[in-house]
């Protein structure tokens, strides 16, 4: 072969090698259409990104709006909210539920399944620092935390598994209702057990009340869709002691404590 054929040829295996070459950095080469799918997944997920987004600067915005100066003085001052509520971290658990207006009313701590063990720190500080003389445990129906605890979750993070390990309840069937609640129940009263530990002596001094309640957004009790079902009173399950101390005062109708049946 002459030289400059030669040169030729070897130019154009040069440029054949850059184009495979080439190709094969490109994103989704071999399959143009899981690379089509893939930017549409990115770009939706780009969207929900900023619809988050929206929602939150767009909520703030409005409530800006809504609220004068006077609003904020009492809290520029300082707290005293009237008391701890140890929350599941769910988002369809809020605090509207147990108090239409609680800024300043709730010390809130929350995480996956309402456990102490994690937060123990932030709850010392509503009862001890902040005097809050009622802490609320406050589980909820189909608890997702709750239903992980009651089967296998070794194939969970080791995050998520160290604070699923403070849930301690009856394995089951986390599809069955009636299982859940009766873990979701045994969680609120372990987590009350240890709060009665943790706070042993300002329940003896009779300075706060420990609560034990179920939020049932599913009516599962069929006591209405929402309601508050107090389960436990400072270690007391059963419905007579539950009422007894929550209508101490005597203004309370009993009516008005809904307990299990
Ligand atoms: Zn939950």
């Amino acid at each position: 072969m002459p030289a400059y054929l030669k040169f030729i040829h070897s130019k154009i295996m040069i440029f054949f090698l850059r184009m495979f070459m080439l190709c094969l950095l490109l994103p989704g080469h071999a399959d143009a259409k899981p690379n089509k799918k893939n930017q549409a997944l990115a770009m939706g997920e780009q969207r929900q990104i900023m619809v988050a987004v929206d929602h939150v600067l767009d909520a703030n915005k409005d409530f800006v709006k809504q609220h004068s100066k006077s609003y904020f003085l009492p809290f520029i001052k300082g707290q005293n909210p009237k008391a701890t509520v140890l929350g599941c971290a769910d988002s369809r658990v809020h605090t509207h539920a147990i108090d239409p207006h609680p800024d300043g009313d709730l010390f809130l701590v929350r995480n996956i399944g309402n456990q102490i063990g994690p937060v123990r720190g932030s709850i010392e500080y509503g009862v001890r620092h902040l005097h809050t003389p009622l802490l609320l445990i406050l589980g909820h129906t189909m608890c997702g935390a709750v239903r992980a605890a009651m089967q296998d979750y070794s194939d969970m993070s080791p995050d998520i598994k160290t604070e699923l390990d403070h849930l301690h309840v009856p394995w089951g069937d986390p599809d069955n209702a009636i299982l859940v609640l009766d873990s979701v129940e045994h969680n609120i009263n372990d987590q009350v057990t240890e709060a009665s530990q943790l706070f042993a002596d300002e329940l003896n001094q009779r300075k706060l009340m420990i609560v034990g309640a179920v939020y049932d957004f599913r009516n599962d009790y069929h006591l209405g869709y929402g309601r508050l079902v107090i389960i436990n009173v400072n270690g007391a399950k059963d419905t007579a002691s539950i009422q007894k101390a929550l209508g101490f005062s005597g203004k309370r109708p009993l009516k008005d404590v809904f307990t299990k049946k």
